[in-house]
């Protein structure tokens, strides 16, 4: 059998959204696990609306993504002359005709058709003249007048579409400039596609792009079209549901897998699986398991998945995400070991890297600033003769590990009469500044020796004083 070719094909006229996403996500999937190709074009034939700014932003995010092209990007505004030499083709070979008629005249056949109760339509007065190109000439499909044009779809099944409901439609301007489905079919032709996975809002255009195929004798690809991402609401997925552009995904803290584990989820299963690892994803994927009814996307559940994922990964492959998110708040590091140990004691209680990195500030300030009211409530008088203890009992420590801090604090407990909360919020607003922290042995353990009793001996002098 021949590789699998797939293809996103993106206008660039805003960022890359999350239903763009999703469909490059299911072809480049698909494209990995049957070892095929995945190509990236850009179709920015809409000149006016077109920027290379939106190249740009999608180009980023699909690098955020994790999604990776085998060729292009191609760009279809440099490729007018392939497209015109095939409309030249199809002209010749008698597909297609030369049509002088202006739009009033084409404006007047389509208010007869809808009068005479047809489909408003292009009546093909052209199309046995044998007209030569002109400046006010536009080249039209001759398009079959009777039978049906089934699309076999993966996902839909069969839909057919009766021939007579489509015109000879246009596939060059007299402008010179090729039609829209005319670029989508060679560019789908000469870069090999045969496999074409889409949004169901492209359906419409598949008879007629399966008319140019037969047209100029080409293999005819594979469909399967998916269907949209609706809001909770159930109404199409827009603004009002949640952010829509992948770059606000990553500014919020979300991991690039937990983003293709949410995305995949919205039109495919497996099982009732609802946790991948991205490479579990390209061994899982499949075109038989796309969904046939629309799903909505829900915020929640994305950030469950996060939270998953971030619970499960190295710490290093963490820090990796969360360096872009603590420069965010002026912290400046390295994906060390020390980030590495922090990332340990954040990793339970962080829904997004951005949580995580302003959960982890403390670990990385010289002067812990106290929470008004936490310091008011835990940094009392009383307070300071324990926190002497507990320091004095950690730096007379042979080692600063979890069993002999453990040890220190029985004896805390043990001398003072106090439960281990009374002894740990105190503490914990010395350290932290806060009374929400991590966990405490393991937090006092990432933080270290140094700073942890540096920060109790301001704590017990800010009592004092
Ligand atoms: N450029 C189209 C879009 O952005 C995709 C066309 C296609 O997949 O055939 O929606």
């Amino acid at each position: 059998m021949e590789p699998i070719v797939t293809r996103f094909p993106p206008s660039p006229t805003g960022f890359l959204h999350i239903g763009g996403a999703r469909t490059a996500l299911f072809n480049w999937l698909y494209a990995r696990k049957t070892h095929g190709k995945f190509v990236l074009r850009i179709e920015d034939t809409d000149e006016a609306r077109s920027t290379k700014e939106s190249v740009d932003a999608i180009l980023e995010s699909l690098v955020w993504l994790g999604i990776d092209f085998d060729d292009g990007p191609y760009f279809q505004t440099q490729r007018y002359d392939i497209y015109n030499e095939y409309i030249e083709k199809l002209v010749q070979s008698g597909h297609a005709y030369y049509c002088s008629c202006t739009p009033d005249e084409v404006n007047e056949m389509r208010e007869a058709a809808k009068a005479a109760g047809k489909k408003p339509m292009y009546n093909g007065k052209c199309r046995e003249l044998g007209l030569n190109k002109a400046d006010n000439t536009v080249v039209r499909l001759k398009t079959p007048d009777t039978g049906v044009t089934v699309v076999e779809d993966i996902v839909k099944g069969d839909t057919a579409f009766q021939n007579n409901e489509v015109d000879d439609f246009i596939i060059q301007r007299s402008d010179g400039s090729a039609m829209y489905n005319l670029a989508v079919v060679i560019d789908d032709m000469t870069m090999g596609i045969n496999t074409i996975i889409r949004g169901d809002d492209h359906l419409i255009n598949t008879p007629k792009q399966m008319m140019i195929y037969q047209a100029l004798g080409a293999d005819m690809p594979a469909f399967a079209h998916v269907p949209m991402v609706l809001g909770s609401d159930k109404s199409r997925l827009s603004k009002r549901h949640g952010a829509m552009s992948v770059s606000e995904y990553k500014h919020m803290g979300y991991l690039p897998d937990a983003m293709l584990n949410y995305l995949v989820r919205l039109g495919w299963s497996h099982g009732d699986q609802e946790f991948f690892e991205r490479q579990e994803l390209i061994e899982k994927f499949d075109l038989e398991h796309l969904g046939r009814s629309a799903s909505m996307f829900d915020m929640d559940k994305l950030t469950a998945l996060n939270a998953k994922h971030i619970q499960a990964k190295a710490p290093k492959e963490i820090g990796e995400h969360l360096l872009f998110h603590l420069k965010e708040t002026g912290v400046d590091t390295e994906n060390d070991d020390y980030l590495a140990e922090v990332i340990t004691t954040l990793q339970p209680r962080s829904k997004t890297l951005k949580e995580m990195a302003e959960g982890a500030q403390f670990y990385f300030t010289d002067t812990i600033e106290y929470d008004e009211k936490a310091a008011k409530k835990f940094l009392k008088p009383e307070a300071a003769d324990m926190l002497e203890m507990t320091l004095d009992l950690i730096e007379a420590l042979d080692e600063f590990s979890h069993d002999q801090l453990e040890t220190a604090f029985k004896t805390v407990m043990d001398k003072t009469g106090l439960g281990f909360g009374k002894i740990a919020q105190p503490l914990r607003v010395a350290v932290t500044g806060t009374t929400v922290s991590p966990g405490m042995f393991e937090m006092l353990l990432a933080l270290g020796r140094d700073k942890t009793e540096g920060r109790i001996r301001k704590a017990i002098e800010f009592i004092r004083s």
